[in-house]
């Protein structure tokens, strides 16, 4: 195959689906060199439905492209988790779904799912578990074996002290599909005794025009509860 022309090369991958352009991309590095991009698609990211807004692409079904991808990709390590919508190292199935139950119903725990914070911020269960770790001390957010919330370089995430002397994670980010309304948001991560996340989000809404009669009767999604 990689005799023919990149021209035929590149005929014949508009063929495929996007799941399997993407495994095509991965076949060895002088494909992924000249298809790496195929990989940077929307329908492959990881769905973050407060960015999206497109509550199909979170769903948990075959049809999905990222799912499709996921499941192709599994191997002896890695399994996809039907309720995180990632892969996650077998092990961390419980013992009796690891091998016997269809992947597309595999979950990692019971209570497992994705938490969408904002826009650009979406949790599963590995992710808290790291964050609580982290904002309790015992992880060293420079320890890149353990990337989390707080070591990305743009500065989006801070860790800071609170009155108390409690390690918090400080966030702030806008809303950027909502054109006539910007939203921007505060967020306060801490952990509590119990080994949980609390999340303290402040929403701030401004009108970039006037609001008329259309704005008011058109519902603003904000948080993963409510609509404005
Ligand atoms: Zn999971
Ligand atoms: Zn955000
Ligand atoms: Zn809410």
């Amino acid at each position: 195959l990689l005799d023919l022309p990149l021209e035929l090369i590149l005929e014949i991958i508009s063929y495929l689906p996007p799941a399997s352009q993407a495994c095509f991309a991965l076949t060895c590095k002088p494909l992924y060199n000249c298809f790496s991009y195929v990989l940077k698609d929307e329908a492959l990211c990881f769905p973050r439905l407060l960015n999206n807004l497109n509550p199909l692409i979170s769903l948990n079904q075959k049809h999905v492209a990222r799912n499709q991808f996921l499941l192709l990709l599994q191997n002896r390590r890695w399994k996809y988790c039907a309720a995180c919508l990632k892969l996650h190292p077998r092990k961390e199935f419980p013992r009796g779904l690891r091998s016997l139950t269809p992947s597309i119903t595999r979950k990692c725990a019971p209570f497992a799912g994705i938490l969408d914070l904002c826009a650009c911020t979406s949790l599963t269960p590995r992710g808290m578990e790291r964050l609580v770790r982290s904002l309790q001390g015992a992880i060293c957010e420079r320890d890149q074996r353990y990337p989390i919330l707080g070591a990305e370089p743009d500065g989006r995430y801070q860790f800071s002290r609170d009155d108390q002397g409690n390690r918090t994670l400080t966030h702030t980010c806008s809303t950027p599909r909502q054109s006539k309304i910007a939203c921007r948001l505060e967020m306060t991560i801490s952990a509590d005794g119990a080994d949980s996340l609390v999340v303290r989000t402040y929403y701030h809404y401004r009108f970039r025009k006037t609001p008329t009669v259309a704005i008011w009767c058109k519902k603003i999604p904000t948080c993963p509860h409510r609509d404005l």
